[in-house]
């Protein structure tokens, strides 16, 4: 069993509803235990672009996957949620990052964990802190106060989880 660590991103269409599939299939895959989910975040995008604030979360789970496995599933999962793109082209409606993956130091083309972006995230790093395990929690503190990112990250609520109703 490893302990694995997500971040879930949503910026188009039904945002909410889009973390909350994501979440719901997760738990729903046998091979996956333990799922503890952050509070949302929102995080103002930078540039000219004019689209819609992001949706964040983190994710703590539990999993007999391997590394590359969990990473087909969070593509399956990334593939249900974004099937309107194949009609509107535009940004992903849902992207699910592996974060860390118990101690794991994977550098393949099409892996690579830790996330390499991750330090440089704030809406990634606010989000984590909330599910690391204690024996985590001064990393992603020391990666929060280390980072360059003065992006705008605002926890605005709980997470709500509609799976179980
Ligand atoms: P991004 O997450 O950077 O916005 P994508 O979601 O489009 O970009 O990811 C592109 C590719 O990144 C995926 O197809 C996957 O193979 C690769 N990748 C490498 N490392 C990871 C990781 N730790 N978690 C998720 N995807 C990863
Ligand atoms: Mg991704």
């Amino acid at each position: 069993m490893t302990t694995a660590y997500l971040s879930i991103g949503s910026n188009l269409g039904d945002r909410q509803q889009h973390l909350q599939t994501a979440v719901t299939l997760l738990k729903a895959h046998p091979a996956v235990n333990q799922v503890v989910v952050s509070g949302l975040y929102q995080t103002e995008p930078v540039g000219p672009v004019q689209q819609d604030d992001f949706l964040n979360i983190a994710v703590r789970l539990e999993t007999t996957l391997t590394a590359p496995a969990l990473l087909d599933f969070l593509h399956e999962i990334e593939q249900a949620g974004n099937r309107e793109r194949q009609i509107h082209w535009g940004p992903r409606t849902i992207d699910l990052d592996i974060l860390w993956f118990g101690e794991s130091v994977i550098n393949t083309a099409t892996l690579q964990v830790p996330h390499p972006e991750m330090a440089n995230r704030l809406f990634v790093l606010a989000p984590l802190r909330e599910v690391a395990t204690p024996a985590r929690v001064a990393t992603v503190t020391g990666l929060i106060a280390a980072t360059t990112d003065t992006k705008q990250v605002m926890r605005i609520g709980e997470f709500e989880d509609h799976a179980n109703e």
